[in-house]
């Protein structure tokens, strides 16, 4: 006689950045390797370009659009497949966290978007907000004011353990991530906003960093094009990307000095 017993993991177990995610219930388990999150135009359209830009090797593999229970959803690779029991980090990049056009909006509009106007006027908009997961469970989303350069070198050892080998692989991939950034056809010609670097290791070294969250990325209005350091003045539409991930890629190359 055969026992068929059915292999239930709890979604939560299974996936844990559930856990990180700014809305839960965006997000439902895929085939194996996969998952969706809830359709959004903009991040599909993104993530369709990505897949023929230079930067497709740091962004999840995108197969398209599903429905499932009449809801619509963005098809991904699942980034986490290939990691046990992971430590996970999603870094917000960038100076800004409102796109240019959502402020004149609110600005418009004050009495019926005070609640967008106080929230993008709450947090120095100079401060990259963290939180992360570790992988004994504990779980940090208060890092929305991290921002003194101690402070950040204090939270990513944490993450890390102090393990330098795993910074060093971690700062390998991000000076990888810079060059292609440099060269890329659609970061030239996109305002990137509330995008983040997800930031997965695991006990046996594997570590990686992949840009998720496209969705704030949109395109600018030809022919400008963005050099993503130059600091926002409205107007110019600079989102600070590239002075974040500088800042990061020098923070990572101090913590191996010392
Ligand atoms: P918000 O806009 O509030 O940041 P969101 O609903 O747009 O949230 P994301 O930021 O894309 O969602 O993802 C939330 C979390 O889910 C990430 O921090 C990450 O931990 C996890 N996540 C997102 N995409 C993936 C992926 N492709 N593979 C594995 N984990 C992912
Ligand atoms: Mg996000
Ligand atoms: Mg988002």
């Amino acid at each position: 006689m055969v026992h068929c017993s059915p292999f239930v993991v709890s979604f939560k177990k299974l996936y844990p950045w559930v856990q990180l995610a700014g809305h839960a219930d965006h997000f439902q388990a895929g085939e194996y390797g996969k998952l969706l999150k809830k359709y959004c135009e903009c991040e599909q359209q993104c993530l369709e370009k990505l897949m023929n830009d230079n930067l497709r090797p740091f962004v999840p593999g995108y197969y398209g659009i599903v429905q499932q229970n009449d809801q619509d959803y963005n098809l991904m690779d699942d980034l986490l497949t290939d990691f046990d029991s992971p430590s996970i980090m999603d870094c917000k990049m960038g100076s800004r966290t409102y796109l240019e056009e959502e402020l004149v909006k609110a600005r418009e509009r004050p009495r019926l978007r005070k609640d967008m106007y106080e929230k993008m006027v709450a947090v120095d908009p100079g401060a990259p907000s963290r939180f992360h997961k570790k992988s004994d469970g504990t779980c940090n989303t208060s890092f929305k004011k991290t921002k003194h350069k101690e402070q950040v070198m204090e939270a990513l050892s944490d993450f890390a353990d102090g393990n330098t080998q795993l910074l060093r692989s971690y700062l390998q991939r991000l000076e990888e991530l810079s060059s292609a950034l440099e060269t890329s056809e659609f970061f030239r010609t996109h305002q990137v906003v509330g995008s983040s670097l997800l930031f997965v290791h695991d006990a046996s070294g594997l570590a990686r960093v992949w840009m998720i969250d496209f969705g704030k990325t949109v395109p600018l209005p030809p022919p400008q094009t963005l050099d993503h350091r130059t600091p926002w003045a409205e107007g110019n539409r600079e989102d600070g990307y590239l002075w974040g991930l500088d800042n990061l890629i020098q923070i990572f190359g101090d913590m191996l000095q010392d």
